[in-house]
């Protein structure tokens, strides 16, 4: 079992932050916004149970980008790293499984928006169930 609290930050060390219970869940998502924002293929995110998490330090420095029509994005403003995405309307929250500072306990369990997936790098052989889209259901 993976020690409570998860703890986790930015590259900078300016944000940190804490989650008091185990991760809900984790996912791969290949989508064009995932891949624009991390400059990566994929983004790996895991669900956080609601009212766990909590900000420890660096509230200043987060900053949030939205497009119309989705989550927040929050990333450090100071030196960019990617931190964990955020539903305006509930306060739901997706954290970047690479801003944490130990196993957090969960791994990927599905690939979604692989219809979009990047030209350039394979999607891996493993195992896990493929969405073209979100997973509905
Ligand atoms: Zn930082
Ligand atoms: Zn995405």
């Amino acid at each position: 079992m993976t020690d409570l609290p998860l703890t986790g930050g930015c590259l900078c060390g300016g944000v940190r932050f804490e989650i008091a219970a185990p991760l809900e869940s984790a996912s791969y998502c290949h989508c064009t916004r995932c891949q624009r924002r991390s400059g990566t293929a994929a983004s790996a995110n895991a669900r956080v149970a609601p009212g766990s998490f909590r900000l420890v330090s660096g509230e200043e420095l987060v900053r949030e980008f939205r497009l119309e029509d989705g989550w927040a994005k929050c990333f450090c403003s100071v030196c960019g790293s990617q931190l964990w995405s955020r539903d305006p309307e509930t306060d739901a929250r997706s954290v970047r499984l690479g801003a944490f500072d130990r196993d957090p306990g969960v791994r990927p369990a599905w690939r979604q928006f692989v219809a979009y997936a990047a030209p350039w790098e394979a999607i891996p052989e493993d195992g896990l169930p493929r969405h073209d889209e979100r997973p509905t259901g």
